[in-house]
């Protein structure tokens, strides 16, 4: 929006110096119709980011600062919208085929004069963290015009013979702790306990669906449960809601990091309430694999009386994956790879306690 904003700003300001030089109408035109992008250049390859394989779209105009807009559309197709303002269809293709798991093919049309839309179809679903749009400078030496580029990521899944069979045809409820207006703690760097949560949350959800079982979030996104600023007894029974609501629900993992004012303070734990064997089971099973794979200090399996392993009445477990205000477990919590050996330690322990 800023971007747009500004450049109708800079179209206001643009008009007003020619009219104070006293241009004739047809100059203003030319210089408005000079603005528009033509489209001339498009390229598709897959190549790493940070260790990611990424399927990357390029797609070059023959000049800068283009205003874009990306729209997701979830219902009958999945597809990524980038709708372009100011823009011809130049001389790409109306049609694109790509040779990619994740995209099928690419649709270009220009809806009105200088509006264009690319459509992209992709194989699964448009979700704000397996696609990223950004715009690129050219690169003459490589011959790359100034571009929009949009890398799709796939979505995680289970290394190939590593398969949790206990989970399967279970139902399970993932709570990402805090969200929304509740940040939860926050590490040296700014990294929000929220964020974190979200992102092993996320993780935990793609294993466990891969290997057959069915997944309820509490949240899927940066959102309050209740709704913002509600109290935290509000906030926290709507998270034990979604489980209870649930039919067949058969446990309930609330996943968050953990904090103290002394940043020397680190480590890993998980929590039951106190009269629930299952809760203790599910706990120590999951407590176990982190152990074994996050390789934090282990601070034990423990009890507590949290208000969504009270309240729950399925067997309930709460995991604090490490201290968000420790220098070197906020930078473990915000790295990606680091998030999925949590989370594969997290459904391999669920899955032991379903007697896998
Ligand atoms: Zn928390």
């Amino acid at each position: 929006m800023c971007k747009f904003f500004r450049r109708m700003v800079s179209a206001a300001v643009l008009l007003l110096v020619s009219m104070l030089l006293c241009l004739p109408q047809g100059n203003v035109e030319a210089a408005s119709k000079a603005a528009v992008h033509e489209l001339n250049y498009f390229k598709s390859y897959e190549t790493q980011v940070e260790g990611q394989k990424v399927f990357r779209i390029e797609i070059g105009m023959d000049r800068e600062d283009l205003e874009y807009q990306v729209l997701e559309k979830n219902y009958l197709r999945k597809q990524l919208v980038l709708d372009l303002k100011n823009t011809r269809p130049g001389k790409l293709k109306k049609n694109i085929k790509l040779s990619s798991p994740l995209a099928k093919k690419i649709t270009i049309s220009e809806l009105e004069k200088r509006h264009t839309q690319v459509v992209i179809d992709l194989a699964g679903s448009v979700t704000e963290d397996l696609y990223k749009v950004t715009v690129a400078k050219a690169e003459p030496a490589k011959g790359k015009p100034y571009r929009l580029v949009v890398d799709l990521f796939a979505e995680p899944q289970a290394a190939p013979g590593e398969s949790f069979q206990g989970v399967k045809g279970r139902t399970i409820v993932i709570d990402p702790g805090h969200g929304g207006s509740d940040s939860g703690a926050v590490g040296p760097t700014g990294l929000a306990e929220k964020t974190a949560t979200l992102a092993v949350s996320k993780k935990v959800k793609s294993l466990l669906e891969a290997s057959g079982a069915r997944v309820v979030m509490t949240r899927e996104t940066d959102v309050d449960v209740y709704g913002p600023n509600a109290s935290d007894r509000q906030e926290l029974q709507a998270r034990v809601n979604v489980g209870e609501y649930t039919p067949g629900a058969n446990i309930f993992v609330s996943i968050h990091c953990n904090a103290f004012s002394n940043p020397a303070a680190k480590g890993m734990e998980t929590y039951y309430y106190p009269s629930s064997p299952r809760g203790e089971q599910l706990a120590t099973y999951i407590y176990n694999e982190l152990l074994k794979d996050g390789g934090l200090a282990g601070r034990g399996v423990r009890t507590a009386n949290f208000y969504v392993m009270k309240h729950s009445s399925m067997p309930a477990t709460l995991l604090e994956l490490a201290f968000i205000t420790n220098p070197r477990e906020e930078k473990l919590l915000g790295d990606d790879k680091y998030q999925m050996t949590l989370a594969k330690a997290i459904v391999r322990g669920i899955s032991h306690y379903f007697g896998d």
